[in-house]
């Protein structure tokens, strides 16, 4: 059997993707909400009998190694690493013959940190450094922490004598071109202490050095450039080995620099992970969200202050994650408290509290004068509130706020819709949506319904005749669109039958199913339809045209009625 189907064999794709996502049984086929598109309501279906999933909403389907490698954003080859270690089965170890460009440099990652391995086993000082921090001699090795040499070519003349030329070496940034124009490379990291960077299937992907002989710069830590295999934004140092516990636990547990994470992971709190020192970004915080609701924030209690202000925190709850902080004494980060007292930090994190909570406490503490306070909420507070995405949560913040600053809740609401407007998501793109032509969400819709259609057009008249479904898609986006869309979808008609034949045949719940996309479909259209007349809607009152504003007025108030409508017939499921 060859490794792919070993893992096949050995895993159900019920337990792997349950790993991932909370499971509903549906028959007998399980059910969960779509990792893959923004969904409130569960469209993405597992069948353990075909081994494969099918998600509705937006036509992702496949086996165990193409959800890893979506969800996980790895290739084949990081996607066959995580599933491998999961069902236990040996891959071979060293690929003497490397296929691709991409393979080569995981390869040469591979190399330089065997190679700062050794040379940290013969440093003793930097050793003895590391264990003063309160690292164990296990966590170094487990997490295969390094030292480079400070010489301007060690690692450069150990790729060489490997076969690799600095060019090679560029690519994944660990040489840097002499700025004299020489065209000489000298290694990037000198005198440092390595930690290296793994992506989620656990392969180094980059370097982070910490100074412990000068190098001539002043930089403490220097972290490897972007290269091909790592896209800064997109890591969370340690995610590889903590996103199991943070989804089993419900919380990620975020830290700031590379000793917090390790010693927080030593003492126990493996659902770690550390953002490295940069501001959070977009897709780290999706990282998070996917697997966990909650995240407590534990940083020095200087640098939370000056985080709490920023814009990756106030991302953080604007994705709709539950932020909490844990608040550390003054002066310690987690990875001091943890060699101190790991029963003190671990208790911080389980007292840890809402963001706005801990905010509003410092401005209230901070400002005992009451309009500077009023000021300090108004600048510092707000946009956190303005943020949130349910108005009870807001509602709730707003009387804590009220109560504890002696400021009206009227006033304070007022303030708050007016932020809401210049939200942050709207200059990004939101998390979970990928970018989408306008209209391809409902022809995502759409697809399985032609697709029944064009199935059941030569298999089941009568069942056809029953569900109804061209009729019924006229009724709610219009003839003409139908006409359109059948266009498009008569290309692809052979692909739709197959779609609809996996995912429907042997069904019991088919009419249940197409009354879900129906009803999909339908919110799907008012929302097209509202953005349209909102669009309209500024047109109108930039041309001053009184008419114009109050009939398109009225149509968005109709239509939001609407789709508040539908909304809450939705059945929880
Ligand atoms: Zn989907």
């Amino acid at each position: 059997m060859s490794p792919v189907e070993q893992i096949k064999a050995k895993l159900s794709i019920v337990d792997v993707l349950g790993s991932y996502l909370t499971l509903e049984k549906a028959g007998a086929n399980f059910k969960a909400r779509c990792p893959f598109h923004n969904e409130k309501t569960p469209s993405f279906f597992i069948s353990p009998a075909r081994n494969s999933y099918y998600c509705f909403g937006c036509g992702a389907k496949g086996d165990i190694f193409s959800f890893v490698q979506q969800f996980e954003g790895l290739d084949f080859v990081g996607a066959l690493r995580v599933l491998a270690k999961r069902a236990g089965v040996e891959l071979e170890r060293e690929n003497p013959k490397v296929r691709t460009e991409r393979e080569k440099l995981y390869l040469m990652m591979e190399h330089a940190t065997i190679f700062f391995q050794t040379q940290l086993s013969t440093k003793d000082d930097a050793k003895q450094y590391i264990l003063k921090r309160g690292l164990t001699a296990e966590s170094a090795k487990s997490w295969r922490l390094g030292y480079a040499p400070l010489e301007w070519k060690a690692l450069s003349m150990y790729f060489k004598a490997k076969g690799f030329s600095p060019a090679d070496l560029e690519k994944v940034g660990l040489v840097k071109k002499s700025d004299k124009g020489s065209g000489d490379y000298y290694d990037r990291f000198r005198g440092r202490i390595m930690f290296p960077l793994f992506d989620s299937s656990g392969r180094v992907i980059a370097f982070s050095g910490r100074q412990f002989e000068s190098d001539g710069t002043e930089a403490k830590y220097l972290n490897s450039p972007e290269t091909v295999l790592f896209e800064k934004s997109k890591v969370l140092y340690g995610y590889d080995r903590a996103k199991l516990e943070m989804r089993r636990m419900g919380y990620a547990l975020l830290v700031e620099g590379q000793m917090d994470l390790l010693m927080s992971h030593q003492v126990g709190l493996t659902n770690a992970v550390a953002s490295s020192g940069t501001a959070l970004t977009l897709d780290q915080l999706e990282l998070i969200k996917r697997l966990a609701p909650r995240v407590v924030i534990a940083y020095d209690a200087d640098d939370a202050g000056a985080h709490a202000a920023t814009r990756g925190w106030q991302l953080a709850l604007q994705v709709g994650l539950d932020v909490r902080i844990a608040t550390l004494p003054k002066g310690k980060d987690p990875a001091d408290l943890a060699v101190e007292n790991p029963e003190a930090l671990k208790e911080t994190i389980t007292k840890a509290r809402h963001l706005i909570n801990v905010e509003l406490d410092r401005i209230v503490l901070q400002y005992p004068d009451a309009r500077e306070r009023g000021l300090a909420i108004q600048n510092e507070l707000l946009s956190h509130v303005a943020v949130l995405e349910s108005a009870i949560e807001q509602g709730h913040f707003i009387g804590s706020i009220a109560h504890a600053a002696g400021i009206k809740e009227e006033v304070l609401w007022e303030e708050v819709r007016k932020r809401a407007k210049n939200s942050l998501l709207q200059q990004d793109s939101a998390p979970g949506t990928r970018p989408q032509r306008p209209g391809s969400r409902r022809d995502a819709l759409m697809r399985p319904l032609w697709g029944l259609y064009f199935w059941l057009e030569n298999k089941d008249k009568e069942a056809l005749k029953q569900l109804d479904i061209y009729q019924k898609m006229c009724n709610i986006v219009g003839n003409e669109e139908v006409t359109k869309s059948h266009e498009i979808v008569s290309q692809s008609k052979d692909e739709l039958i197959f779609e609809a034949e996996v995912s429907f045949q042997n069904s019991t719940t088919i009419a249940t199913t197409v009354a879900e996309l129906f009803r999909s479909l339908e919110e799907e259209w008012l929302r097209e339809r509202f953005g349209q007349a909102m669009k309209e809607l500024a047109d109108a009152e930039k041309r001053k045209d009184a008419d114009k504003v109050l009939a398109l007025l009225n149509e968005c108030q109709n239509l939001s009625e609407k789709i508040r409508a539908i909304t809450h017939q939705t059945p929880h499921l």
